[in-house]
């Protein structure tokens, strides 16, 4: 019997074999320098801050060598999917506003992208491997495997099915046969030629080089489902996908040796492995991968939630990305992420840990650097999901709540309050009637406290010195006119000298005008809040104020 008759037998019913696959999935046409690179996730529900970042390097890497970055969804272990981890991962790049060149609802040439719709190519190189005696069926029992490990274990050998361990390594085809027929359950493995004392070297392209022992594990390839292991699948996908750089999590550098192997038997040129350390997170006194169980900033959904935009969670992974970025990104804040070359030189070795800190303070730059108009339009279509009374105000009051972004923001150093869409409401509340007044409030009157003397202020000023029309300096040199009138300081230089003839000075008086306005003793400059605010909305919160306190 040829090996390809008995390849036949051990998996049986595909059509194409493997040299189909090859002339389907030709070398791409691209630059010379152009990255094929893909992001890989199981799909567990959904992408988190981790997984991000990876894909973070594989979009840019692509982006900017005028390569393919595309998304393949690896659905291949059962225990690791959960119902709708597909639509999940696709929803939260969307909500990003993340596209792939190729995957899996965009398609593409070298598609299927999601693996559960690739099984006859894996069978068909699986076969390739059995016909050229790399591979053969495997017919331990899960017990014989269990007593193995065992008998490992008390030796403190290593652990696997490797040598002589691998029982069916040397089967005669007949005798295979024949338990194939006797339908004996089995597996396919890989017949591994490696040597562990040998060694082979990773030229990582972040890490460097790492030295490791070959391969000599005969390591599944097809599950007794049917479905291939990560390994194999892998190694398949990415030479058929013709990717040149394999962007993945540092917890695979030590499967290596086995990747290295297949990629060689198979015949397969090897890409180009860039292994990224983990984002990680401070828990008591020690430092651990950051966890989408654990973490709630874990989850893509989070800030959405909070209405952080996507710019700003690419520029936090552009940070912790590369060494770089936040120097170059500092001096040209007018450039985007695209305008920067990132390098895998960059990148850090060990893990980064998260630092919300930093993101919220990248937040704040971002929202500074926006326009009133831009913000308006992010909050509009953030409140539509999260706040419902406040997306009714800001559509129908939108020229106002623009003025009201508007404010400290066309002058040389723009405010820098806002991190999130969701800190809007909570900065602003009281410039919008129907927030202001239905709120409990708690007016932070400072040195000036007494209630009379507060009437007696906000009566002077509003009767003989406020005027909407005035410019800056002239509303300012009235409330200066108001403090010389009832004893307090308007010059800061005369009542540090004689504090004790004043009264107070003019900061108290400007803070008790805010204060009743706004009822913080801290906001955005009073005279934009006036004039943003006018007579009208001014005129009904003196009115509540003198009816209510
Ligand atoms: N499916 C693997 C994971 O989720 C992907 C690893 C890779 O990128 O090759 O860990």
């Amino acid at each position: 019997m040829t090996n390809k008759e008995y390849s036949n037998i051990v998996i049986p019913e595909i059509s194409k074999d493997w040299t189909y696959y090859e002339n389907k999935y030709p070398e791409r046409n691209l630059e010379k320098c152009a990255m094929v690179t893909r992001f890989a996730p199981s799909p567990t529900g959904f992408v988190h801050m981790g997984s991000l970042y990876t894909s973070f390097s594989d979009l840019q890497m692509a982006k900017q060598t005028n390569g393919v970055a595309y998304l393949r969804i690896e659905d291949t272990d059962g225990k690791r999917t959960v119902e709708n981890g597909v639509e999940g991962i696709i929803n939260d790049f969307k909500s990003l506003n993340i596209t792939w060149d190729e995957g899996p609802t965009q398609g593409g040439a070298y598609g299927p992208y999601i693996q559960s719709e690739r099984m006859d190519i894996y069978k068909a190189f699986a076969k390739k491997l059995i016909e050229e005696e790399k591979a053969y069926p495997c017919f331990m029992t899960e017990d014989e495997i269990n007593q193995v490990r065992t008998m490992q274990e008390v030796g403190k050998l290593r652990i696997g099915i490797y040598g002589t361990y691998s029982k069916y390594r040397n089967l005669g085809k007949e005798e295979a046969i024949a338990k194939i027929k006797a339908d004996t359950p089995y597996i396919i493995r890989f017949k591994s030629n490696g040597n562990f004392e040998n060694k082979i070297i990773l030229d990582d392209l972040i890490k460097g080089k790492i030295e490791m022992p070959e391969n000599d594990q005969d390591i599944v390839i097809i599950k007794s489902d049917g479905l291939p292991t990560y390994h194999f699948a892998h190694v398949v996908d990415d030479h058929l996908m013709r990717t040149t750089h394999v962007i993945r999590g540092d917890e695979w550098v030590s499967s290596y040796p086995i990747h290295d192997e297949l990629f060689k038997s198979l015949g397969f040129k090897l890409p180009y492995f860039a292994h990224i350390a983990p984002i990680t997170i401070k828990e008591g006194e020690a430092i651990r991968k950051l966890s989408k169980r654990k973490d709630k900033e874990a989850a893509i959904s989070y800030y959405s939630q909070k209405g952080i935009p996507a710019d700003v969670i690419k520029l936090y992974l552009a940070t912790v990305n590369n060494s770089g970025f936040e120097d170059w990104y500092t001096r040209n804040p007018n450039l985007t992420i695209d305008d920067y070359t990132f390098e895998f030189s960059k990148m850090p070795i060990g893990g980064s840990l998260f630092d919300i800190e930093k993101l919220n303070s990248i937040s704040r730059i971002y929202f500074s650097s926006l326009t009133a108009a831009k913000i308006y339009d992010g909050l509009k279509e953030y409140t539509e999901t999260y706040d419902k009374e406040f997306n009714e105000i800001v559509k129908r009051e939108k020229e106002y709540t623009t003025n009201v972004l508007n404010i400290e923001r066309n002058i040389a150093k723009p405010r820098k309050d806002i991190s999130s869409y969701s800190d809007i409401k909570d900065l602003n509340w009281y410039m919008f009637d129907e927030l202001f007044f239905e709120k409990e409030k708690n007016y932070e009157f400072q040195k000036i406290n007494d209630k009379n003397e507060i009437a007696n202020i906000i009566k002077e000023y509003f009767n003989s010195y406020f005027d909407l029309n005035d410019d800056k300096d002239t509303w300012f040199n009235k409330v200066k006119l108001l403090c010389d009138k009832l004893g307090y300081a308007s010059n800061m230089k005369e009542f540090k000298q004689n504090p004790d003839i004043f009264k107070g000075n003019v900061s108290d008086i400007a803070t008790v005008i805010r204060v009743s306005l706004t009822t913080k003793s801290q906001t955005p400059d009073l005279y934009e809040i006036m004039q943003v605010m006018g007579m009208d909305r001014i005129n009904k919160r003196i009115d509540y104020l003198n009816n209510n306190r």
